[in-house]
């Protein structure tokens, strides 16, 4: 079992957890290669405008796990060194420790209103599932299993951060990956040698690609393989520099503007990327699945590794939904407006939300059961449902904030304004029924970022699709849940005479 074994062969001690300024050096020597707004990046990401801010609250993260305050729930001793190393690494034995994952999970989430999706603990719990089902990974190649442990274990040590990338380039949705340009699109192995695989192609979408330390390449969650895809059916990592690798990175949202204006656009904007392979060479010790659908189809669900990604994510949304709660109520109080019915409604639907939410927490940690490989894992069905149900609730929130702060969310002046000539303007007129004009402003500046701004606009498509298609995912929920029983009692009384 993992965490019981000695050290790995051939892993190398790194740092354990790491701090912000660790973080931040990695990433300075990093030579990732980055297309971003007509420029070449091959290093510096740090430092560009469109990162610099974003990783700077992934630093505070990092740094929260040498904080005196929280360094007991996000860290546990490594079983390798006893050094300290993070708690989305630990294997849950226990209930304890699955609630020191949870604790875990909400003080991180918590840190960004929920707004960072792909903060470490993400694909850490992915890595930590996968390494523990190594068994089933080693019915294709006894070899795959050992790789998949030895490189949990070398993330957990040197504490890096992973981004993913799981689907075909967005072509022709009319035929699957392998068949779109002739196969040509979708990252495929176009030959091995002695020591390796060499991936050609493109897939979609890493979020926070540009600033990762590496990159997973994983099958989807949603999308099934079938054997035509077998050269497309493959599970590796790569290091984010690797020479032919390169990101496509969007458009940036945040523009450099003060905290005030952007309150969450100048923190929070992780970016996305299209992740191009110009014959990436990756070494065996790297691969994890190779020319294998079937293993692919199970990767998530046989492992429990979407189980445990999310938990982590229903963390996350209920500190979002948390922060959406207390937002709407400032605002509702700012302006006088919570004794009207309907906007006791939508708060209400909020609240709704939240509670469901944290009831389907509750749930999945008071049910949980050691699965096959020894792993105490939430149980699946509450956090299921959240994951289809999110993808819709979330939806709402940008429009009850938009419902209810109607003009004010366009009397917002920038800090310029509100230190220059208009400060005594913006003071009398802007004020509301419980701030004064320069407060308000700041509290719908944030009302802004939440529910109109790009960044606003970028959060409703993230919250929509990312882990995988709504649709699908609801009809890959009803291919798996039983029903029989239902039908059977839904017949038993249509026979009753
Ligand atoms: C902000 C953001 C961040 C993301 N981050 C990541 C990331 O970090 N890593 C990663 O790997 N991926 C990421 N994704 C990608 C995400 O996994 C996909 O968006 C999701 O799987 C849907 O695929 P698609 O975008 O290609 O949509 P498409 O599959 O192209 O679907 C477009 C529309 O067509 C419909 N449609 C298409 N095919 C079918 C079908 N067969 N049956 C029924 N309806 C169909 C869909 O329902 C949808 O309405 C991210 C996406 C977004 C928007």
């Amino acid at each position: 079992m993992l965490d019981e074994r000695p050290w790995a062969e051939g892993t190398v001690p790194g740092m354990a957890a790491r701090s912000g300024s660790e973080f931040l050096d990695r990433l300075a020597s990093a030579r990732v290669h980055v297309e971003i707004q007509g420029q070449t990046l091959t290093g510096g990401v740090a430092g560009h405008p469109a990162f610099r801010n974003v990783v700077r609250s992934y630093a505070e993260l990092y740094d929260m796990q040498h904080d005196p305050a929280h360094r007991d729930v996000l860290t546990y001793a490594s079983p390798a060194t006893g050094d300290p190393v993070a708690t989305s690494f630990l294997v849950p034995r226990t209930p304890e420790d699955l609630a020191k994952r949870s604790q875990a999970f909400k003080l991180w989430a918590d840190r960004s209103l929920g707004m960072l999706g792909r903060t470490p603990d993400y694909l850490n719990s992915a890595l930590m599932a996968l390494a523990s089902a190594a068994d089933w990974f080693a019915q294709a190649d006894p070899a795959f299993g050992g790789n998949l442990r030895r490189y949990y274990e070398q993330v957990r040590e040197q504490d890096l951060l992973c981004t993913h990338t799981l689907i075909p380039p967005q072509a022709n949705r009319a035929v699957s990956g392998s068949q779109q340009a002739g196969g040509a699109l979708m990252a495929h192995i176009v030959r091995e040698d002695d020591n390796g695989i060499v991936i050609r192609g493109a897939r979609m979408l890493a979020t926070s690609g540009p600033f990762a330390d590496e990159l997973l390449v994983f099958p989807s969650t949603v999308l099934r393989n079938t054997p035509e895809d077998k050269q497309y059916s493959f599970a590796c990592a790569i290091p984010n520099d690797a020479p032919g690798l390169r990101y496509l990175a969007r458009e940036p949202l945040d523009y450099g503007l003060p905290r005030h204006d952007h309150p969450l656009g100048s923190r929070f904007e992780e970016s996305d990327a299209v992740v191009v392979f110009d014959d990436v060479h990756v070494p065996y010790e790297r691969c994890f699945v190779l020319g294998d659908p079937e293993l692919c189809n199970g990767f998530y669900t046989r492992t429990s590794a979407v189980v445990h990604m999310t938990h982590q994510v229903i963390a996350r949304t209920t500190a979002k939904t948390s922060y959406i709660l207390g937002l709407v109520s400032l605002l509702a109080q700012a302006i006088g407006i919570e004794q009207f019915q309907h906007v006791q409604a939508d708060i209400a639907e909020v609240i709704t939300t939240l509670e469901t939410l944290r009831a389907f927490s509750r749930a999945a940690e008071a049910d949980a059961e050691v699965n096959e490989f020894g792993v105490l894992t939430p149980a699946w069905p509450p956090l299921n449902t959240a994951r289809n149900l999110y993808p819709r609730l979330s939806q709402r929130f940008p429009e009850i904030l938009r419902k209810l702060g109607a003009s004010g969310l366009m009397a917002t002046p920038t800090q310029a304004d509100v230190a220059g000539p208009a400060a005594a303007d913006i003071e009398t007129y802007l004020q509301s029924a419980t701030l004064g004009g320069a407060d308000r402003v700041k509290l719908f500046r944030l009302v802004w970022d939440t529910c109109i701004s790009a960044f606003a606009g970028r959060q409703a498509l993230y919250e929509y699709y990312f882990f995988g298609d709504p649709v699908r995912m609801a009809g890959a929920y009803l291919a798996s849940y039983d029903r029989e029983p239902y039908k059977a009692a839904v017949s038993a009384f249509l026979d009753r005479s």
